[in-house]
């Protein structure tokens, strides 16, 4: 039996070209997953820590290997471009992900979409394929948000959704400023920002949920995103000796804090399948045996499927801690941290354009909705934007168990080869003339 090889064939003239070379886009992967390994199979790679600058130098070597010119922004993003055949100033075609990782990290969230966009670079090399645009891989910094906040920092800044001077000046628990660590780590470039919007951008990232999977489909198209919303809640009550003081005359905080978090997993899983929220992190005050705790600081991460809805959730969350507060003798106070995702709006004709060479490829695929955050939420904002969605195991991810079929992701890589090549342009001719 013989297998057909696949292709990559874009729109157009029933041009056709060797898949993406799969065997280096798998040992690609391996290397990276080498880097700040941390309960194998997993990697931690924080923001602006050593595994992160070690990442950055082996993806930029890689990248200066392949010829291509490595840039970097005032705020950390590295981008590294290969020039098109036409106007040196056209916009680029842009592709990318991100390299930092949870606490808790796997080896395929974010830096899948960097590593394959490089290979779909080497790729064109390959076969000597001249687009008309540039065509620029980047990697945004800090996107998990697990060390500074807010998440998508680094996507966020070059869209001019967040000032510089805000980026730099936040810090990590340990007290040490963004600035300083870009600085220390030798990631503080020149290139100014908001950077100047892209022709197009395609992000490829997992999937991070199983729908995929149970649809036996091997390509998400996202066509649109979650409203998600951060907010930082303070209970404030009144310490006291954990053993003397009479249970009626108690200030708690943290069991204040309990009933939020309880009652705001309760609200997410009313919504079924429109609504996410979940307490993510709590500080109790002073958090030590035998006293009452007297303050207690609570992260909520919530969402939903639609912007309205989101609003609608927002009231129910802030009666969950007016009544809890209540009830427990607390004073409160919230602010919200970080908002992505509504009215975000990702480009019809991108989407048509994966489909249709989804279409003539042969994958499978599935519009969806994105809930989790990506930097393309913020490109959005400034160009015509696609995220595809490729499978994961289980929809296991944040989570040192993450993990791939590699050949189903393959498809939805090549699928992205062919999008990209269609909106730089190019000059391929027919197979027939070939
Ligand atoms: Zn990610």
């Amino acid at each position: 039996v013989s297998v057909p090889e696949p292709t990559v064939s874009p729109a157009g003239t029933g041009t056709q070209l060797p898949a993406l070379d799969s065997e280096r886009l798998r040992s690609t992967l391996e290397e990276a997953a080498q880097i700040g390994r941390w309960r194998s199979p997993g990697v931690q790679r924080l923001a602006l820590s050593d595994a992160d600058r070690q990442m950055r130098d082996t993806f930029c070597a890689w990248c200066q290997d392949s010829g291509l010119e490595v840039r970097i922004d005032r705020v950390g993003n590295v981008f590294a471009r290969r020039p098109g055949a036409g106007d040196e100033a056209a916009e680029p075609v842009m592709v990318g992900s991100h390299l930092d990782t949870q606490v808790a990290g796997g080896r395929y969230d974010g830096v899948l979409g960097v590593l394959a966009a490089l290979e779909v670079v080497r790729w064109l090399e390959d076969y000597g394929v001249q687009t008309a645009r540039p065509v620029e891989v980047v990697s945004w910094c800090n996107e998990e948000g697990a060390r500074f906040r807010p998440p998508m920092l680094g996507s966020a800044v070059f869209a001019g959704g967040l000032s510089l001077e805000a980026a730099l000046e936040e810090l990590d628990d340990d007290g040490r400023r963004f600035g300083d660590e870009l600085e220390r780590i030798g990631y503080a470039g020149t290139a100014r920002v908001p950077g100047p919007p892209p022709h197009a951008y395609f992000e490829l990232h997992i999937e991070q949920d199983d729908l995929l999977e149970r649809a036996g489909r091997d390509l998400g198209i996202v066509t649109s995103a979650y409203s998600a919303r951060g907010m930082a809640v303070r209970l404030r009550g009144r310490t006291g000796h954990a053993g003397s003081t009479p249970m009626e005359r108690r200030q708690d905080a943290l069991v204040g804090a309990a009933e939020v978090i309880a009652g705001l997993d309760a609200l997410g899983r009313q919504g079924g399948t429109r609504t996410r929220a979940t307490a993510t992190r709590l500080d109790a005050w002073p958090n030590r045996a035998g006293i009452i705790a007297g303050e207690a600081l609570i992260t909520l991460d919530y969402r939903h499927a639609d912007n309205s809805g989101l609003n609608r959730m927002t009231q129910e969350v802030e009666r969950l801690i007016t009544d809890a507060s209540a009830r427990r003798g607390l004073e409160w106070s919230a602010e919200a941290v970080w908002e992505f995702g509504s009215g975000i709006t990702f480009d019809p004709n991108l989407a048509r354009l994966a489909r249709d060479n989804a279409q003539r490829m042969g994958v499978e695929w599935l519009e969806m909705t994105s809930a989790a955050g990506h930097d393309a939420y913020w490109l959005a904002t400034v160009a015509p934007t696609l995220i595809l969605f490729v499978p994961c195991v289980g929809g296991v991810t944040h989570n040192e168990h993450e993990e791939i079929e590699f050949d189903r992701v393959l498809r939805g890589a090549n699928v992205l080869a062919a999008t990209v090549l269609e909106a730089a342009g190019h000059e391929l001719k027919p197979l027939e003339e070939r």
